[in-house]
C-alpha cells in the first residue's frame, strides 16, 4: 500500500485506444505481443496485463520474475521472457513462461531442464542477431540448432525473431532493410533445415509504423501502447496514458541573498517565492533536471525547478504565480510534456517513464 500524494495516473481506456491503433496498422491475422517489461514501462504491468489479456496474443517481459508476477495474478496469456538467465529456467518452466533461447549456453541448459522435467513440445523462441549485436544466434548457428533441437521432443520452436537496431531512424533505412533481409534469409534456411516454419516477428513500435513489409506473423509493441512513439506524426494520433502529478507541500518567501536547498544550489538575486513538492530523484525526477533545467506546471503555468533535486523533494520558482499549499502540480500529463522533460534531462521517454519508482502511487482510470 502506498499513500504517497505523488501519483501516476494510468488511463487504461487510452491504452486500449492505442492498442487498437496498432491493430489497425497491421493485417488482421498479424498477432500483437504487448511488451510489459519494466513494470509496463513504469506504469503497472499487472493492471495493464489484466486489462488487455484477452485483446492480445502474447505478452513480453524482460526477466523471468516479471513473468512470474503476471502468472501469480492469474494471467493465462502466453508470456515470452526476452532475457532469461540460467538460474531462472526452473522457475520459468514451472510458471509456464516461454524462453527466448539466444545462445548455446541458455539453450543447452533449457534443453536439459525441459528433458529432466519430461515436458513435451514446450514452446520456445529462438532469437537471431541481425545487427543489434545484443542477443541472438547467427545464420551460421542454424546447423548447430538443428542438431540440438531436431530430435528433441521436449521443445517446440514456436517462433523465430530478431530485433531492429534503428527502426525509428529513417537515415538508417538501408541498415534496417539489411536486417529485414538477413532475417528472411535466416528463416528460409531454418525452414529448409527443420522442415517447418515457426512464427516470425521482428518489429517494435517504430518498426510497425515504418516497415509494414516486416510485420510478419506478429509485432512486439511497447512504448506505443503507453502513448509514445519516436515518430512525431504518430504521436499525435495516440492517446496519452500516463500522467504524473503531485501537490505543493509548502511555500517559502525568500529574501534576496537567501538560498535554496542542498549546497545552496540557488542564491536568490531578489525576493522570490518557492514551492516544495514531494517528488525527488528517488521517485524518478533525474537530478540533472535541477537548477533551472526541468519544470513542472502549477495552475496551468510552467515553473522551473530551482536548486538541486533532493531525494524526496524538488523546489520550484513560483514567483508571480497564483497558488497555495495543497494545490495540484503536474509533472507531465501529455506526450509533449513527457518528451519535453525527457529532452531537458538529456534522455528519451523510455527512460523517463521507467525511472518512475515504485514509491509513486499508481491510480488506474478506466
Ligand atoms: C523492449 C523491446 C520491444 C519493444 O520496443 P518498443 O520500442 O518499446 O516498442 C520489442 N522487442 C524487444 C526485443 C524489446 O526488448
Amino acid at each position: 500500500m502506498s499513500n504517497h500524494v505523488t501519483t501516476l495516473r494510468i488511463d487504461l481506456n487510452a491504452l486500449h485506444f492505442n492498442l487498437n491503433y496498432f491493430k489497425s496498422k497491421v493485417k488482421s491475422e498479424t498477432k500483437i505481443m504487448a511488451v510489459v517489461k519494466a513494470f509496463g514501462y513504469g506504469s503497472d504491468a499487472i493492471a495493464v496485463a489484466q486489462f488487455i489479456q484477452n485483446k492480445v496474443s502474447y505478452f513480453a517481459v524482460a526477466y523471468t520474475h516479471e513473468g512470474v508476477s503476471l502468472r501469480e495474478v492469474g494471467i493465462k496469456t502466453p508470456i515470452l521472457v526476452l532475457h532469461p538467465q540460467k538460474e531462472n529456467l526452473v522457475d520459468l518452466l514451472s510458471y509456464d513462461l516461454e524462453p527466448n533461447l539466444y545462445n548455446r549456453n541458455i539453450l543447452e541448459e533449457f534443453v536439459e531442464i525441459a528433458s529432466h522435467n519430461k515436458v513435451t513440445d514446450y514452446p520456445v523462441h529462438i532469437k537471431f542477431n541481425t545487427g543489434l549485436n545484443r542477443l541472438g544466434f547467427s545464420f551460421e548457428d542454424i546447423d548447430y540448432l538443428r542438431n540440438e533441437l531436431k530430435e528433441s521432443l521436449a521443445l517446440k520452436v514456436k517462433s523465430l525473431f530478431s530485433h531492429l537496431a534503428a527502426s525509428e531512424d529513417l537515415n538508417e533505412k538501408e541498415f534496417t532493410l539489411d536486417q529485414i533481409a538477413l532475417f528472411k534469409k535466416i528463416s528460409t534456411e531454418f525452414q529448409h533445415k527443420f522442415g517447418f516454419m515457426p512464427e516470425l516477428h521482428l518489429c517494435n513500435t517504430s518498426g510497425v509504423l515504418n516497415y509494414p513489409e516486416a510485420h510478419l506473423d506478429m509485432v512486439r509493441v511497447g512504448i506505443g501502447l503507453y502513448g509514445l512513439t519516436n515518430e512525431k506524426n504518430a504521436g499525435l494520433v495516440l492517446k496519452n496514458v500516463l500522467s504524473l502529478k503531485s501537490i505543493i507541500s509548502q511555500i517559502h518567501s525568500l529574501k534576496k541573498g537567501e538560498s535554496i536547498g542542498y549546497n545552496r544550489g540557488l542564491i536568490a538575486k531578489e525576493s522570490m517565492h518557492i514551492a516544495t513538492i514531494p517528488i525527488g530523484h528517488a521517485d524518478g525526477i533525474p537530478r540533472i533536471l535541477g537548477n533551472g533545467k526541468g519544470f513542472v506546471h502549477i495552475n496551468g503555468q510552467k515553473v522551473q525547478i530551482v536548486g538541486n533535486v533532493c531525494m524526496d523533494m524538488i523546489m520550484v520558482d513560483i514567483s508571480g504565480i497564483e497558488c497555495k499549499e495543497g494545490d495540484s502540480v503536474v509533472i507531465f500529463d501529455s506526450q509533449e510534456s513527457i518528451e519535453e522533460l525527457a529532452t531537458a534531462a538529456d534522455t528519451i521517454s523510455y527512460e523517463m517513464l521507467t525511472a518512475i519508482s515504485q514509491r509513486v502511487r499508481r491510480v488506474l482510470v478506466s
